[in-house]
This record gives structure tokens, C-alpha cells and sequence, in this order.
């Protein structure tokens, strides 16, 4: 579903990507993670286009992201993101906010949208919160209704920057525990988190990252018991 293929990126000078190669299958989850500043976040945004790449290939669903003619709006919508900081539109309600994109990117009526919108809203346990304000709910439930919002737009598989980062420390598993049930769903997803319990939960796969490199790349298993690298076998040992 995912192929990235040596892809090397640049700011500047600084060289933030060298020859990253990895994939997620259909209905896999990879967990991306390493310390701050490794290029985690470069690289998922990279898979929807959100940064440029200069250097190897992307192939998300048989769609070249660094071809000039692809249509990158078209595949962005194909595609759910979820950042750290939700990224909720504040002056819109929450159904607003679950039925915008549907309307003005896939074209759906307002009652379709609103239909589908809602249905996420009551799987993210929220249906009742539908016509408040983003600045009404706590950040927990903010990142629900982010994700009731990606899943609306019939996502072929969701990336996740982190989710749960600028969450308070009650708030992590009612995140978490959506971010499960999708997984075990078989919804195809690359998720940024240091959340180690999700991993050794729900993914197939771990990509370790460091100072841009793609450090380690194997099952789930392997890296938590013989993580092959010393900086990974550190950073394991930090953050357990
Ligand atoms: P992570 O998500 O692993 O913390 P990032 O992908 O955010 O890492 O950043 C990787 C490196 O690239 C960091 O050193 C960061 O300072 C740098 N960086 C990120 N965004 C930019 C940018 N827009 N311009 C220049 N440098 C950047
Ligand atoms: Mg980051």
C-alpha cells in the first residue's frame, strides 16, 4: 500500500532524509519511532506529500507522490492524517468540522456527510458533543473527533504524527484505544508514537529512526527483544 524506495530529503543544507526504504502492507501497522529531531515526522508527511522529497520514490496504492503529475490534493483525500495538535478548525462546530472536507473535496451532499460524519462521532464515543466547539472538548476527545473526521473521507489507510504527545497522561488511552480498535480492523496505518504498549499491541512492524536513517526496520518481536542496534537498544531503555 505504502513503498518508499531510498528517499533522501534535504532543508537547505542539512540533510533531514538519507535513503529511507520501507513499506506497509494492506492492513499492517508500522510504528515509527526515535528520538526527537530524527526525522520521524519529515517522513510521514512525506508518504502524502505534505513535504517535498528530492532524492528516490514514494508509492502510496500505486500512485507515484513525487511524480509532478500526480494529482496530490486527489491522493491527500484518499488518505488520513492526524497531527499532534489535532488541528481541529476552532470556529466550526464538530459536525462542521467532520463534514467539510467530505462536501468540498469528495463532492457528498451536506445529509451524506453529516450521515457519515456522525456515524465516526458515535464510534469515537462523541455523538452527543456534535454541536459544540473544538475549544469545548478536552484534548482527548479533540483527537477522537480529528480521527472520526479522517475516517469520514473513507481513508485507504491513515497516518498518525504522534497522536498522543500533547495529550495529559489521562487522556493517552481513550486515544489509544480507538487507534486499537482500527488496527484490529485491519485499517492500514503508519504511526509516529512513542506509546511502546500500543506497539507491542497492535504492530506488525517497527521502524527505528535516528539523525534520519531508518535504523532498524523488523517485526515487532525481533526489535523489542533483539533490537540489533545499540542506539535503539538505548532508546528502548529510556523510554520502558
Ligand atoms: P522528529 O519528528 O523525529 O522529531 P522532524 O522530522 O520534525 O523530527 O525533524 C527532523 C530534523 O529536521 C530536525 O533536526 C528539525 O530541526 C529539522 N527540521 C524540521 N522541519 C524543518 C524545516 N521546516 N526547516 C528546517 N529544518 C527542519
Ligand atoms: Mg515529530
Amino acid at each position: 500500500m505504502i513503498k518508499l524506495n531510498n528517499v533522501s530529503k534535504w532543508y537547505g543544507q542539512f540533510q533531514v532524509l538519507t535513503d529511507c526504504t520501507t513499506h506497509v502492507s494492506k492492513g499492517e501497522v508500522v510504528v515509527v519511532c526515535g528520538p526527537s529531531g530524527s526525522g520521524k515526522s519529515t517522513l510521514i508527511k512525506t508518504v502524502n506529500g505534505l513535504e517535498p522529497f528530492e532524492k528516490g520514490e514514494i508509492i502510496v496504492d500505486g500512485i507515484s507522490v513525487g511524480d509532478p503529475n500526480t494529482n496530490l490534493s486527489k491522493l491527500r483525500a484518499r488518505i488520513g492524517m492526524v497531527f499532534q495538535n489535532f488541528e481541529l478548525f476552532p470556529h466550526l462546530t464538530i459536525r462542521q468540522n467532520l463534514t467539510i472536507a467530505q462536501v468540498k473535496v469528495l463532492g457528498r451532499t451536506e445529509e451524506e456527510a453529516t450521515e457519515r460524519g456522525l456515524k465516526y462521532l458515535d464510534r469515537v464515543g462523541l455523538l452527543a458533543q456534535k454541536d459544540k466547539f473544538p475549544g469545548q472538548l478536552s484534548g482527548g476527545q479533540q483527537q477522537r473527533v480529528a480521527i472520526a473526521r479522517a475516517l469520514s473521507m473513507d481513508p485507504i489507510a491513515m497516518l498518525f504524527d504522534e497522536p498522543t504527545s500533547a495529550l495529559d497522561p489521562e487522556m493517552i488511552n481513550e486515544v489509544l484505544d480507538v487507534m486499537v480498535g482500527l488496527a484490529q480492523e485491519g485499517m492500514t496505518m503508519m504511526v509516529v508514537t512513542h506509546e511502546m504498549g500500543f506497539a507491542k499491541k497492535v504492530a506488525n512492524r517497527i521502524v527505528f529512526m535516528d539523525k534520519g536513517v531508518i535504523v532498524e526496520d523488523c517485526a515487532k518481536d525481533e526489535f523489542f527483544t533483539a533490537a540489533r542496534s545499540e542506539r535503539a537498544r538505548d532508546f528502548l531503555a529510556k523510554i520502558i
